[in-house]
């Protein structure tokens, strides 16, 4: 198995690059910049985040440091584009296993972080006409079996009783009205409480047209090959040498924003973030179909491995995301891979037919599957984001390793980074969750939640 994950230069076409920005293959400059008071690698949710908070965290008066965004493709060509677009915290559910493992106010920690992100970056959305379908809703979570159910109930009453305050938001429906409550055939509960859908693509590309407007250097179509101390040749003694296929960047703070890709250029990540294949597609209703408009999202939940989610969109069709069932079973589909320049022909078969099979009154709905796309998510080996100073390694940040579940959290992870660079502050200090900060205890430990996950271990751990 390669052991260097690089994005690949040939990564098909999701349906959220259809409607390429001005932006997808910009430079600021023709050349690049020989410093750069700080680089951040990559252009996506966690990159473009990161250049505005920075910005955004410069007292009124004070110069703001130099950026430079160096980008392998295009603009937001990464997991961010390639996504269920689902922004659903998660109150309750790996919640719960954090809390026995961690504790109920580590466990609280992130549930209200991620929560907050629905109605806050609705906020943010609205104070910036940020035209990218940001639609605030009510996840419904469906469960299709009972014993997991009821495991579900366990944690949640486990969660509040020990005084998870945002849990509390979650309500849950029985049996006998589940399938009523969800359209969902052969539901056998759900449980539901706020969270959003979005465009994301068109939420980081109005990011990046604000910073660039503000004098963040974008590079795209730079991949970073390599990070090394300088040698400190240049005038003002930067720390950093970034080597890039157009010639190194030096800067004074790199930060990687790499998620997936993170291991190639920090190879203390190595197994600690792996690539790992996630599947979408869009599912349409052609004009005059007698298909019911959804306006809630869903997971539907087979069992703790198991599940897709699916958000509705505007034109009413659906983007679908997950299939593992259809290929979850060989590990080189899926894990420790970042090949997205194709889909898995089993995961395509899959979607066949998805909503006429799952959903009541839409059996002549006609609905058919528009666009199936690959994304690669980079999965962290406990199931937490390392977020923080990359340990040993001065002037160095990292914000990556998202498990497929970084909408609720990425843009004030990213703002608490932005605290740690511009005004100095610890991770403690950012008032981030606990447990996602990076450490050298979490690069040492031994875990693979990752593989744990998978239903041949037999244990499995659940992820919204
Ligand atoms: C199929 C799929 C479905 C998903 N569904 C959801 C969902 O519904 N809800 C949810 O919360 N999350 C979901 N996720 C996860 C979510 O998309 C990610 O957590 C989030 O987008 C990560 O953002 P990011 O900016 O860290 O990573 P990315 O968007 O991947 O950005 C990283 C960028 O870094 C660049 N890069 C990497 N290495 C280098 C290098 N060496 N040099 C230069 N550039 C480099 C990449 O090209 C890329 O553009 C899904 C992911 C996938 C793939």
């Amino acid at each position: 198995m390669p052991s260097e994950h690089f994005p690949a230069s040939n990564g098909m076409l999701p349906y959220w690059r259809t409607e390429p920005h001005r932006l997808d293959n910009f430079r600021s400059t023709e050349a690049l910049p020989k410093e750069s008071d700080i680089v951040i690698v990559g252009a996506g949710y966690a990159g473009s985040s990161l250049a505005y908070h920075i910005l955004d965290q410069v007292p009124p008066g004070d110069k703001p440091p130099s950026i430079t965004i160096l980008e392998a493709r295009q603009a937001c060509s990464g997991a961010t584009a390639r996504n269920g677009g689902h922004m659903k915290p998660d109150i309750y559910n790996f919640v719960a296993t954090i809390e026995a493992e961690h504790g109920v106010e580590a466990a609280a920690e992130v549930a209200a972080f991620e929560a907050n992100h629905v109605h806050a970056i609705k906020d943010f959305v609205d104070k910036e006409k940020i035209d990218c379908d940001y639609t605030v809703t009510k996840a419904i979570d469906v469960q299709l079996s009972s014993d997991h159910f009821q495991k579900l109930k366990n944690g949640h009453v486990r969660l509040v009783s020990n005084g998870s305050e945002p849990t509390k938001q979650a309500r849950f429906v029985n049996a006998e009205n589940a399938e009523s409550f969800s359209s969902v055939k052969g539901a056998v509960g759900c449980v539901t409480y706020d969270a959003g859908s979005i465009w994301a693509y068109k939420f980081v590309l109005h990011i990046l047209e604000k910073v660039v407007s503000q004098g963040v250097n974008l590079q795209t179509h730079t991949p970073v090959s390599k990070i090394t101390k300088s040698t400190n040749n240049s005038p003002s003694s930067a720390k950093w040498a970034v080597q890039t296929a157009r010639g190194t960047i030096t800067a004074q703070k790199v930060i990687l924003a790499t998620n997936a890709y993170t291991s190639a250029l920090a190879p203390q990540y190595q197994n600690k973030i792996v690539p790992v294949r996630g599947t979408c597609c869009r599912i349409a209703v052609p004009p005059g179909s007698t298909a019911p408009r959804l306006t809630s999202t869903y997971t539907l939940r087979w069992n703790s491995w198991d599940y897709d989610y699916l958000i509705p969109r505007a034109d009413r069709s659906i983007v679908v995301g997950g299939a593992r069932t259809a290929f979850i079973d060989k590990l080189d589909n899926w894990y420790n891979v970042s090949d997205d320049s194709r889909v898995l022909e089993s995961a395509v078969r899959y979607f066949d037919g998805y909503m006429q099979r799952n959903f009541v009154g839409w059996e002549d709905s006609n609905a058919y599957t528009d666009r199936v796309w690959t994304g690669i998510m980079g999965y962290s080996s406990d199931g937490l984001p390392h977020i923080g100073s990359v340990p040993g390694q001065k002037d160095q940040y990292i914000l990556a390793g998202f498990t497929g579940h970084g909408m609720p959290q990425i843009f004030f992870a990213a703002e608490g980074i932005a605290k740690m660079v511009v005004g100095g502050m610890t991770f403690e200090e950012t008032g981030l969750p606990r447990l996602f900060k990076t450490s050298q205890s979490r690069l040492d430990k031994q875990e693979n939640k990752i593989l744990k996950s998978a239903p041949q271990s037999g244990s499995s751990q659940a992820k919204l």
